[in-house]
């Protein structure tokens, strides 16, 4: 096993720091830094600047137009991405629904849906998740009934991320009722435009509309958008949860938000000194940075051993709890370095060019948004809990 980057690593993190330099745009960037607001658009010029330097498909195979990395250059590449402030790769895509395409979908579904998803000119999300139907995902209820040439879809998803932009969404659908509940789901691609389709917001305790609801009554899907076979979608569904943990320690973006945090502290003060430098607080800002710097090794470890296997291993469950706590340890300590100003909740003072009144300095007008945001992320990809049972059943043997 090695841990340290080969010369050629090292050369193209170099190649990485200047195309970020020279193409992300500097008011995306400021976003990001600042905990702001990102849009629609702010994710799809940043697709599209990747896609116009071939790096569109980081995780992709070459065939598919992808950039072929090893998962070494995929590490570094999300890593310095985050490092520099560019928005996340919206997965539903890219990261999820393509891999699933490139694998079992027929060589016509690769052809109509692969470009789009590279180019960021189709939006997808993910229909998983049902009232219900969340951790226990093999008891999802939407059905999907066989007519001739087309499937007659009926029910809900919920939780539905970014479903308010999606041309798209994948979904897991029920199309036998008779047998064991993994035997009978189907993986379904549909067109979001389809009359019988509605989208219904939910707003979360950050005030954003980040989810929704997504009902389907009598939606028809033609069956051409089957992919693979009829009843084998569990299979597909889990190969798709297998590409969701990769890069799923999110160490560029704790780094990023670790820096924040000492600037922030910087500033702060307590009896008239910077707050980093109260010994208590920075305790805590060194433990964070400890347990940052161990998980980082383990996932180097985990990087270097699927190098050999090619598969990502039960281990991306450590890394999937290890990196949420260290990412929601660092969200509440910003907010406890300044005190009162993150109790008000103000979504407008969140807004790029936003030129009024802040509570406290501009800084802590993101953070309290912020802190309940970052609640999500012990929950979705599979809830830490969950993961803790794979950690339980698959690595101890319990
Ligand atoms: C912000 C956000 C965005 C999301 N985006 C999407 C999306 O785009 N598409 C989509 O399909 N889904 C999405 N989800 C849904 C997400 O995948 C589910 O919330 C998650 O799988 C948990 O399911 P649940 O909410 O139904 O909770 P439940 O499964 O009901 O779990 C409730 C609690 O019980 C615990 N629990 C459940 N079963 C066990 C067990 N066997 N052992 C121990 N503890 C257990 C859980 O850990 C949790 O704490 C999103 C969720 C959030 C919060």
């Amino acid at each position: 096993m090695n841990l340290h980057f080969t010369p050629e690593e090292q050369a193209f993190r170099h190649e990485v720091k200047q195309f970020i330099a020279a193409s992300l745009p500097a008011d995306i960037q400021h976003k990001v830094n600042n905990g702001l607001i990102l849009e629609r658009d702010d994710y799809v010029r940043w697709q599209q600047a990747l896609h116009a330097h071939g790096w569109g498909g980081s995780s992709w195979a070459k065939e598919f137009g992808g950039t072929g990395w090893s998962a070494v250059q995929k590490y570094i590449f999300e890593e310095e991405c985050a490092a520099a402030c560019a928005p996340r790769i919206v997965p539903f895509g890219v990261k999820m629904v393509a891999p699933v395409i490139m694998a079992f979908g027929s060589s016509a579904q690769q052809q109509r849906f692969l470009p789009g998803i590279l180019s960021g000119e189709e939006w997808w999300c993910q229909g998983y998740s049902e009232p219900g139907s969340g951790s226990d995902l093999a008891s999802v209820k939407t059905s999907a009934r066989r007519e001739g040439d087309h499937y007659l879809v009926n029910g809900q998803k919920t939780w539905t991320t970014q479903a308010q932009y999606a041309d798209w969404i994948f979904c897991l659908v029920r199309t036998d009722h008779e047998v064991k509940p993994q035997r009978g789901i189907s993986f379904l691609l549909i067109d979001m435009k389809s009359p019988g389709i509605t989208v219904r917001p939910i707003i979360t305790m950050d005030g954003a509309h980040e989810v929704n609801e997504v009902w389907f009554d009598n939606v028809k899907v033609p069956v051409e958008n089957l992919v693979g076979e009829e009843n084998a979608g569990w299979t597909y569904a889990k190969f798709l949860l297998g590409h969701e943990r990769t890069n799923i320690a999110g160490i560029g973006i704790a780094k990023r938000e670790l820096a924040r945090l000492k600037r922030i502290a910087s500033q702060e003060k307590k009896n008239g000194k910077p707050l980093i430098q109260d010994p208590y607080f920075s305790l805590r800002i060194a433990q964070i940075q400890i347990d940052l710097g161990a998980l980082e090794i383990t996932n180097l470890r985990v990087l270097s051993a699927e190098e050999q296997r090619r598969t990502p291993g039960p281990e991306a469950s450590i890394l999937k709890i290890k990196g949420t706590e260290i990412q929601q340890a660092i969200i509440e300590l910003m907010t406890q370095a300044v005190g009162t100003y993150a109790l008000p909740l103000r979504r407008e003072a969140m807004a790029a060019g936003y030129d009024g009144e802040h509570a406290g300095p501009a800084y802590a007008s993101s953070l309290a948004a912020n802190y309940l945001n970052m609640r999500k992320l012990s929950i979705y990809g599979g809830s830490n809990e969950i993961q803790k049972n794979i950690i339980a059943q698959m690595i101890l043997g319990l």
